[in-house]
């Protein structure tokens, strides 16, 4: 038996041409870009989501430079079980309680 294509959608979506993605970068502005590289396709998924404490400005900053010609498309969205599909609305707002003062970015 043959799974659904859409088994394969990241939680973060996918390409909308293709459905896969080549993996998240982390860009100077501290946002969360997933990419496809076949066709030069990227959306962003957040901003400081993740650490990135174990990159350093040059590499955010050549994350960057690498993406600057990809389109910035809607991605498709995986269904979340619990929530049914993902758009742009579901994603978490303004929870303080874990860093603090979530806008004081150095640089
Ligand atoms: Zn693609």
């Amino acid at each position: 038996m043959r799974k659904p294509a859409n088994d394969n959608i990241s939680y973060f979506g996918g390409c909308p041409t293709c459905g896969g993605n080549d993996g998240c970068v982390t860009d100077s502005a501290r946002k969360h870009w997933y990419y496809c590289r076949t066709h030069r396709t990227k959306w962003c998924i957040g901003r400081n989501l993740f650490s990135v404490h174990d990159l350093s400005q040059r590499d955010l900053l050549a994350n960057s430079y690498r993406l600057r010609h990809y389109e910035i498309v809607e991605p498709i969205v995986g269904v979340d079980p619990l929530n049914g599909p993902r758009g742009s609305a579901g994603r978490p707002s303004g929870s303080a309680d874990a860093e603090g003062h979530s806008d004081g970015i150095g640089w």
